[in-house]
């Protein structure tokens, strides 16, 4: 079980329930012998399209990611100037178990480096963090291949070279894999030539993603339990957090968390740096009789909504599966999709989805290699 699932039995039961999650997702990359020789394009730097990426290198295939800002990582954005920790502003918990790091780099050879620590029924990363783990073990062997700064327009797949026009110009590829934001595919930033199914683009359409909003308020004191965590809102439109942010990190410092998703984010979508602040010390002080403004020494804050190549949160948590299973197929063996909304359905806007779904997308990729060979 996810935190995820976790907060929403919490909230439909009030009781707290230790449960594992085990799936391990067989994949094609190590047993089978025929390649793919043609160029992929990837759609994104984030969890996603990273994790393709590293898969496709493994494979010594061609290929290329375009990603429309000037970093990689998407939702995995962390802070360094606020604390001496790396501060999560999108992806912070393990929502699954330590192999994790394992299957996602599908080489036993790599010594793995990474502390965690339980914060049931998660674990987090000890003075690391998620964008950590990809830029110390996945982007190296792939950098060269990240074209930055270039923003897909669209995609058109009718001929047999898909073309794919970006704000750096037209690129061809044989495969081409999806990994942007579904808020980006629900906007229309992307126009697709043929049209996606009407399955797909009614599934698109109707999609709930919810807005996301994060913050960090440093204390002078600790006037609140180590690890609390307080759940302010949890229904199937929202969810708010209150959260030791520091729990377990090798640091001195008090720093409490705000995970705000859905729309409990309205009440600070359109804040000012101070009125921000006044706002959140309010809340808090009612929370831990009046410590909190009094111990205040600043803050920082990540609107998702606001960010111009991901403009939201993430998918609700309460989609249905079914759903979410259309929005990962692929189209005609030619487009695929990958990342943390086009996942198997089991579940999804998770780091470790998005991993899973990438090495979906390049299985899938190779087994249709085999098919047309035989
Ligand atoms: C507030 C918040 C808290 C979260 N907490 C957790 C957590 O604790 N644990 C966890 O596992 N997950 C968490 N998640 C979810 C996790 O961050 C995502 O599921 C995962 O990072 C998504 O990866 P992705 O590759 O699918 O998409 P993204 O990380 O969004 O990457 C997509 C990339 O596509 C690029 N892009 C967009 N449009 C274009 C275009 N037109 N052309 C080229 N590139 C484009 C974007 O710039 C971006 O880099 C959280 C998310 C949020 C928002």
């Amino acid at each position: 079980m996810t935190r995820k699932e976790f907060i929403k039995i919490c909230g439909l039961l009030g009781i707290i329930v230790p449960f594992h999650t085990s799936c391990v997702t067989s994949s094609l990359i190590n047993h089978i012998s025929s390649k793919f020789e043609g160029k992929v394009i990837i759609i994104g730097a984030g969890a996603g399209g990273l994790s393709a990426g590293y898969l496709l290198d493994q494979l010594g295939i061609d290929f290329e990611i375009l990603e429309a800002s000037s970093d990689f990582g998407g939702r995995m954005k962390i802070n360094t100037d606020f604390a001496e920790f790396p501060i999560p502003l999108g992806a912070e918990w393990i929502e699954t178990k330590g192999e994790i790091f394992s299957e996602i780099l599908n080489d036993d050879s790599v010594q793995l480096d990474i502390k965690t620590i339980k914060d049931s029924p998660d674990y987090k990363f000890v003075n690391s963090s998620w964008f950590n783990f990809y830029e110390k073990y996945i982007v190296p062997s792939i950098l060269d291949k990240i074209v930055f700064n270039s923003i897909v327009h669209s995609i058109n797949y009718s001929e047999e070279k898909i073309s794919v026009s970006t704000s750096q110009g037209l690129k061809l590829a044989d495969k081409v894999i999806v990994s942007v934001p579904l808020k980006i595919l629900q906007a229309g930033d992307i126009e697709f030539t043929p049209g996606l199914s009407k399955d797909k683009q009614s599934v698109i359409k109707n999609a709930l993603i919810w807005d996301g909003f994060k913050a960090f308020f440093e204390f002078s004191n600790s006037f609140y339990d180590s690890g609390f965590e307080k759940i302010i809102e949890n229904s199937k439109t929202q969810q708010k957090i209150f959260y030791d942010a520091s729990f377990g990190q090798d640091s001195d410092k008090n720093i409490i968390g705000l995970f705000s998703v859905g729309n409990s984010v309205d009440k600070y979508n359109s804040l000012s740096k101070s009125q921000l602040r006044d706002v959140v010390l309010e809340e808090l002080d009612n929370l831990f009789s009046n410590h909190a403004t009094s111990n205040y020494k600043k803050h920082i804050s990540q609107n998702w909504n606001k960010e111009p190549f991901i403009r939201g949160g993430y998918l609700t948590d309460h989609a249905d599966w079914k759903e979410v299973r259309t929005l990962s197929e692929s189209i005609k063996n030619k487009v695929y999709f990958a990342g943390g909304e086009y996942t198997d359905g089991e579940s999804w806007v998770s780091v470790h989805t998005a991993a899973r779904s990438a090495k979906k997308a390049v299985d899938e990729i190779l087994l249709n290699t085999e098919h047309k060979k035989t």
